[in-house]
């Protein structure tokens, strides 16, 4: 097996008992695995049978329900199945958080989610460009179906959109501008299965010159689009996320009012300026979103919703940041900064009715690109 991982992946530890926002006290139900699962019934004592009452079945798959967060948790932070049973015996998806894969036969990706603030932390203070790496491991084979042509195609166009992510010789709004340009031409060619057309968009995608022909062209736009209002592609944005169903206080951040929109725009210049040295942040979280979701359209065929939410949830992250600034007429520091990446994760990408939102919007707006650019201001 490939394994390909990016270079923060191995430097994450949990901090455990220092967490401020402990993963096993979220009230997420989790998925039991069924090796986790047999042991759990074989073990007959009083903490296998209490493990074994909190589980449910749904679906096929096996669950353990924690609406208070883990019952397991000991008062001092620590697991009291691990503490009673061993490291090996707590189920994959407790030892593997907030770690993410993704397999495609004897090749598979890893990352780090970004709803842990550990895994936060270290994306958000990684100032220079995202590498990834790849090496061999021993694992098995996965044996579900895909076309190995149609992946290798899209894995070549998402490292060429990477690359634009990265692209420091433009601002992380220029680069959101030439991803969203994209767009349309490299969602017709996954859906058609056109490989030959994906490996010339790449090649297009690595030449300097063609994204600052972009770069002008949708200047060029950007102007007619400015005219067109701002103020309702704003509107728009926080209309989109702030529909919503959020578990905490995140929802708020997304009410905006007219006048709270103004405000807002006219701080705009203020906070891009005060905000410039610490733009790695967005460019790797934009990374991140690219990376974890746009492989997916191999399977899915969903290379336009996942381009354009990576560039909708960007610039959602900046706009929650822009609007502090506005509020508090200075910018949130790094630790707010984590958290609102954090919980912007936990409330928005790890809840697939909240996701469903954003795809909905993307399919059913035909002017997406053009609400997009206009929210960039190049
Ligand atoms: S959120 Fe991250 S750092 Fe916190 S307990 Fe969970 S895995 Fe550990």
């Amino acid at each position: 097996m490939t394994l390909r991982y990016p270079d923060i992946f191995p430097k994450f530890t949990c901090t455990g008992t220092s967490c401020e926002d402990n993963c096993c006290k979220m009230g997420w139900d989790i998925e039991i695995d069924e090796n986790t699962l047999d042991y759990y019934r074989s073990l007959g004592t009083p903490l296998g049978e209490r493990l074994c009452s909190s589980i449910y079945e749904e679906d096929g798959c096996c669950y353990m329900s924690q609406p208070d967060g883990c019952p397991f948790l000991t008062g001092d932070g620590l697991c009291s199945v691990q503490q009673e049973c061993g490291a090996e015996h707590i189920s994959d998806i407790c030892r593997e958080h907030p770690r993410f894969y993704e397999w495609f036969g004897d090749y598979k990706e890893a990352g780090l989610g970004l709803c842990c603030e550990e895994a936060a932390r270290l994306v958000l203070t990684h100032e220079r460009p995202m590498l990834f790496t790849e090496k061999q491991t021993d694992e098995a084979p996965d044996d579900l179906e895909f076309s190995g042509e149609l992946l290798r195609a899209v894995k070549t166009v998402r490292d060429r959109l990477i690359d634009v992510a990265q692209d420091r010789g433009f601002s992380v709004m220029q680069r959101l501008v030439i991803l969203t340009y994209c767009c349309e031409d490299i969602s017709e060619a996954v859906q058609d299965e056109d490989c030959e057309r994906l490996k010339q968009l790449s090649g297009m995608l690595a030449i300097d010159g063609f994204r600052m022909e972009i770069v002008i062209q949708a200047q060029n736009d950007t102007e007619k689009i400015k005219q067109a209002g701002t103020a309702e592609a704003l509107g728009r944005l926080f209309g989109v996320f702030g529909r919503m169903e959020y578990m905490g206080s995140l929802g708020e951040k997304f009410e905006l009012d007219a006048v709270q929109a103004e405000k807002m725009l006219a701080a705009e210049n203020g906070f891009a300026e005060g905000y410039s040295p610490f733009e790695h942040e967005l460019e790797n979280v934009l990374v991140y979103f690219l990376y974890r979701y746009f492989i997916k359209c191999a399977r899915d065929f969903s290379a336009e919703e996942r381009l354009y939410a990576a560039v909708y949830m960007t610039l959602a992250v900046r706009a929650l940041f822009w609007r502090e600034y506005t509020e508090k007429g200075s910018l949130p520091d790094l630790n707010r900064r984590i958290l609102l990446v954090k919980e912007f994760s936990k409330e928005v990408e790890y809840d697939s009715d909240n996701m469903d939102i954003i795809y909905e919007e993307i399919q059913t707006t035909p002017d997406m690109r053009d609400t997009l650019c206009s929210l960039c201001r190049i």
